[in-house]
């Protein structure tokens, strides 16, 4: 390994030169209290910054091994690590070093949510923050003294303030560290309580806005209380006692008036598959990890998925024990999705009726009489969500202020008045009673058992038609796979970008387990145990420090989505 010296020396051989003399900078570097290891160097000063890394010795970070004593703590100080960094970035990296992205410094940094990230690695043997740097520029030539200057002064002030343990800060480390095993403590356990979800009382649920998921910051929020009867009582690992609401397996409503906090709750509970920062708001609301939401969306591809439990005899005698389509409408497209997220593994299903195509929903007894079921192909939901639950052990969490109808199918009934939560399970169920109406239950016979759907390796091609590799994402909403664009806008438990970004990588990963033999389950189970005992980096040829863990439940949900998806239906085959 050279010395930083080194490093000195290759800017001053390069100032002044074409931006591609960089590359001369690529290698590894010993400085005092780390090392560098330069990865990638860009080609352009508004290329994607260089991909750099720092290596910290654990010993000398003051960071313990208790800290990293199971996989929850270690992806917590991780994740605290990671924030630290970047906020040291923020204040110390300045990006007026020249053009394009001259002096910028920047890790991938976590949103609300604590994710497992590849931006930052702790072994027992060292503290390892993989970041990105603007190499700087005027106009397109080499800046020497601007890059001393980041490499000498910036980055070593950037890495002692983050990468150590600071006395001060010893107490936030615990706290993210504690609220962390705390949550996956509970998540663990949520099956074996009877629970789909827990929100513990006192938490804040809104957010600043819709595109902002920061808690939301005035003086009027009302911290969640659970209603007495759905009142539980948890022990965390670090904190014992922790009451709240819990939402017991089988079929819940929350309904309420518009504007009472309905779909608050309900988002909330759809974020709580994952740990949130303290602070958050959400932090002890811990949603089971196989809870999935599920919405509408209109003009998705569809391929060979058995939607018969909800949609038969379609116009034309199309079938739909395969079904297939390129443009979904809005019912077989939530039928698609649930019948999707049952193949995957999923526990629950979170349904807002803000999202749900209302024809998939319910049909009312006027409307039974008016169009008789011979004409009607839909089965709604709300016939289906008993037997999911009875038959399949999958719970709901349905909000819905317009169909009193699934007062009838409701095991437990929680409404929302003022942002407060009340259970008003015995009322509904009383009126209900008396009120009962004539509409009959449209399902006939139970859930159909849909055969195994095997997706073949001619689905994945990440090569566009001029034969250029394109492995990429744009955002959180969309995947791009050589030529094919796949809409995950639907798909709302993707938090942060660097998921979408790690699901392309996946999907190419996924593509080697497709051997005609494997079913779409069994695929998604051998990528997430390869990313379980290798870890991120194991989806990219290099180290990329912008992935970050993504459930196979959104796995399956992007394989579903593509439109290259080919699938050979152990049924279909049976068929022809
Ligand atoms: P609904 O689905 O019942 O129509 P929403 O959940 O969309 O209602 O909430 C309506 C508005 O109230 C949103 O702007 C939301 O941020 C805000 N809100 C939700 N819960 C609370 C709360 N506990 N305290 C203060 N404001 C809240
Ligand atoms: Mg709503």
């Amino acid at each position: 390994m050279n010395d930083k010296t080194e490093l000195v020396r290759r800017l001053d051989q390069v100032n002044g030169k074409g931006y591609k003399a960089y590359q001369i900078l690529k290698g590894n570097y010993r400085f005092d209290g780390f090392e560098l290891f330069i990865d990638h160097v860009q080609t352009d000063p508004y290329a994607t910054p260089s991909r750099m890394r720092v290596r910290v010795d654990r010993s000398a970070t003051g960071f313990g091994p208790g800290l990293t004593s199971n996989k929850s703590r270690n992806i917590a100080l991780c994740d605290f690590l990671t924030r630290s960094f970047s906020d040291h970035c923020r204040d110390k990296a300045t990006q007026e070093r020249g053009t394009g992205k001259s002096g910028l410094i920047t890790i991938d940094r976590p949103g609300q949510e604590i994710l497992e990230h590849s931006a930052m690695v702790v072994t027992p043997e060292y503290v390892e923050a993989r970041f990105f740097m603007g190499l700087p520029a005027s106009d397109r030539r080499i800046a020497s003294k601007d890059a001393t200057v980041m490499f000498i002064r910036v980055l070593p002030d950037i890495v002692a303030g983050s990468l150590f343990m600071d006395r001060a800060d010893s107490g936030r480390v615990h706290r993210h560290i504690e609220a962390v095993e705390d949550a996956d403590f509970l998540r663990s356990r949520l099956d074996a309580l009877g629970l789909v979800a827990f929100v513990a009382n006192g938490s804040l649920l809104p957010r600043a806005s819709g595109i902002d998921d920061a808690p939301l910051k005035n003086g009027s929020i009302v911290p969640f209380i659970s209603p007495e009867a759905f009142e539980v009582r948890v022990d965390f690992p670090n904190q014992k006692g922790i009451v709240g609401l819990g939402i017991p397996k089988g079929v819940t409503l929350i309904v309420g008036g518009g504007f009472h906090g309905k779909s608050t709750l309900l988002k909330a509970l759809a974020a709580g598959v994952y740990n949130h920062v303290p602070g958050d708001g959400r932090e002890r609301v811990v949603t089971g990890a196989g809870a999935v939401k599920i919405r509408a969306a209109e003009g998705r591809n569809i391929e060979k998925t058995d939607i018969s439990a909800f949609i038969n005899h379609l116009p034309q005698g199309k079938s739909t024990t395969i079904f297939s389509t390129a443009n979904a409408s809005g019912s077989t497209s939530q039928a698609a999705a649930i019948c999707e997220a049952l193949e995957a593994g999923a526990s629950a299903l979170l349904l807002d009726e803000d999202t749900c195509a209302t024809n998939f929903m319910v049909r009312d007894m006027l409307m039974q009489h008016l169009v008789a079921k011979e004409n009607e192909p839909i089965t709604p939901f709300i016939d289906r969500v008993e037997a999911l639950y009875r038959e399949r052990g999958v719970s709901t969490v349905l909000v819905t202020g317009g169909s009193g109808d699934y007062l009838g199918v409701a095991d437990h009934v929680i409404q929302m008045k003022d942002f407060t939560c009340l259970d008003v399970t015995a009322r509904a169920r009383g009126i209900f009673e008396r009120h009962r109406s004539k509409r009959k239950n449209e399902a006939r016979g139970k859930l159909p058992d849909p055969g195994a759907r095997i997706p073949l390796n001619t689905s994945i091609n990440p090569r566009t038609a001029a034969g250029r590799k394109r492995i990429k994402s744009r955002g959180r909403r969309a995947i791009l796979l050589g030529d094919d664009l796949v809409d995950m806008g639907d798909v709302e438990q993707i938090v942060h970008p660097s998921q979408t970004r790690a699901l392309a990588w996946a999907l190419v990963h996924a593509g080697r387990y497709m051997d005609a033999n494997m079913s779409l389950k069994q695929v998604i189970t051998a990528v997430d145990e390869a990313l379980e005992h290798e870890g991120l980096d194991m989806l990219m040829p290099f180290v990329a420090g912008d992935l970050a863990r993504f459930r196979s439940l959104e796995l399956a949900a992007a394989i579903n989505r593509m439109r290259t998806l080919s699938i050979k239906h152990e049924l279909f085959e049976r068929l022809t």
